[in-house]
């Protein structure tokens, strides 16, 4: 069945008939419809799935998604048309372009912890572009997928985009067919199972993964807004989100009294007993419950620490000072626990960051910008903030992706068209003048040609 699908998505795909901009256009426009009037049930489906706040699915989900979609369905013109480039002086007479073209059939695996949004971005620019689509949604976020299906399959005919629902078994027989680009979002481990699907075919890829994102608050920091602004970025959808301030590394000389405005500041987003706030979401499932419970063993939770495994709960946790060969120190945490380790000087800093890959995001916090931008340029990983967390994801200008184990390649707003676009370079010669320089016999020539590329 699914290399029926794939085929019949290869043969509409050489028809040429979504190499027409118009006919994208149109569908998008048609999906952005279905969007709008869908959106209510989607929030529905979203907490169904693990209690996602409406707001949450708000600004997380459903606006991002829509505004997105407004964004290319106006540029895709523009975006799509060839580009006029300078031409090189050595060409001359020429004119040259960059004309973005479908790469094919695209693959898009999905992960369950933001399971539209990071369904529907990559898939709005695959389809911008004019590629043929399969999706393959989370496995983990049954009422979500189920629903991203109906849409897609009331608007789309199934040769050129289509929803494909399973797990692992599933992915597995997607990734034995030849794609012709594959977009994967989820963890280290599967992004390395799909680099490989697609090295025998050297189909390119993208993969947006996870890692251990550090968050560094020196003493000059603005302690009360820091601490806000972290309960935000590290609490909302329970800490299951790829960007979130993994561990804390604070000035040891301002660690006590930010413990003071952190706990204020958890208990003004979610009372004094999250496990009633209609504003925190819970854990996806008992897998992920109980590996995040081990963490909290042996711990100085000095901040939560309670679990509820019969509603999937762990409320918003800090560990004071974890080994580093602990449990919540060895790899990604993904869920609402939040390790603090003091340091005294940036070689604390550097020894501990360094003892990871490549994270997909760092954050600073600090009110010396030369510091903040040292800390910025000194390593390497996927994009960030000073002085905030996660809000970076938020501007479709700057492109998304990770780097080394976070992930390889970037996308949103023109970054997403322009992934699933091959970039073809193309001169346009002119016939009027033919300059004979580059033709054997070079006999005589090389003096001129030197003094030539001396001049350019
Ligand atoms: P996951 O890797 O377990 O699953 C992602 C997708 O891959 C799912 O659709 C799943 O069905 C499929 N899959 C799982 N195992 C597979 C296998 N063995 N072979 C083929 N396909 C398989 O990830 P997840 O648990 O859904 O998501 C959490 C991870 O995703 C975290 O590591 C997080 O950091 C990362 N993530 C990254 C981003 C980003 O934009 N960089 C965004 C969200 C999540």
């Amino acid at each position: 069945m699914i290399e029926a699908i794939v085929n019949s998505q290869k043969e509409f795909f050489k028809t040429g008939k979504t190499k027409n901009i118009d006919y994208r256009k149109q569908l998008l426009k048609q999906l952005q419809s279905e969007l709008i009037k869908q959106e209510n049930n989607i929030t529905k489906a979203l907490y169904d799935d693990f209690k996602k706040p409406e707001f949450e699915s708000v600004i997380s989900e459903t606006a991002i998604v829509l505004q997105d979609l407004k964004r290319t369905i106006k540029h895709i013109d523009k975006w799509a048309k060839p580009k006029r480039v300078f031409p090189s002086l050595l060409n001359f007479p020429s004119s040259d372009y960059l004309y973005s073209e479908p790469y094919g059939t695209a693959l898009i695996i999905a992960p369950w912890n933001y399971p539209y949004q990071l369904a529907l971005a990559p898939l709005i620019g695959a389809v911008a572009a004019g590629n043929t689509v399969v999706l393959k949604p989370s496995e983990l976020t049954p009422n979500t997928s189920a629903l991203l299906s109906k849409i897609i399959t009331t608007i789309f005919p199934p040769k050129f985009v289509t929803v494909v629902e399973g797990g692992v078994d599933t992915s597995t027989q997607l990734l034995n067919q030849v794609w012709d680009y594959i977009f994967f979002t989820g963890s280290v481990g599967v992004g390395k199972i799909v680099a490989k699907a697609a090295a025998p075919n050297l189909t390119p890829i993208t993969l947006e993964l996870g890692g251990k994102n550090p968050c560094i608050i020196d003493k000059t920091a603005n302690l009360k807004l820091a601490a806000k602004r972290i309960v935000w970025g590290k609490f909302i959808n329970a800490g299951q989100t790829c960007i979130a301030p993994d561990y804390i590394l604070i000035d040891s000389t301002i660690k006590k009294k930010f413990y003071k405005v952190l706990e204020d500041e958890i208990i003004s987003a979610y009372s004094k007993n999250p496990q009633q706030s209609a504003d925190f979401a819970h854990i996806i499932n008992e897998k992920n419950f109980n590996r995040l419970a081990e963490m909290l063993v042996d711990e100085n939770c000095i901040i939560g620490g309670e679990t509820n495994i019969e509603n999937l709960y762990i409320s918003p946790t800090i560990i004071d000072e974890p080994t580093l060969d602990s449990k919540v120190m060895e790899d990604e945490i993904f869920g609402p626990i939040l390790p603090v380790i003091s340091f005294k000087n940036l070689d604390d800093i550097d020894s501990i960051i360094r003892r990871y890959s490549k994270p997909l995001s760092l954050y600073v916090f600090s009110t010396n910008s030369v510091q903040a931008k040292q800390l910025i340029k000194q390593y390497s990983f996927g994009g960030g903030c000073i002085n905030d967390t996660v809000i970076h994801f938020a501007n479709h200008r700057l492109p998304f992706g990770g780097v080394g184990n976070s992930g390889i390649g970037a996308y949103h707003g023109k970054y997403t068209f322009d992934t699933f676009s091959h970039k073809k370079a193309i001169v346009k010669k002119g016939n009027w003048l033919d300059i004979p320089l580059r033709y054997a016999p070079y006999k005589g020539k090389l003096k001129q040609l030197k003094s030539l590329l001396k001049w350019l």
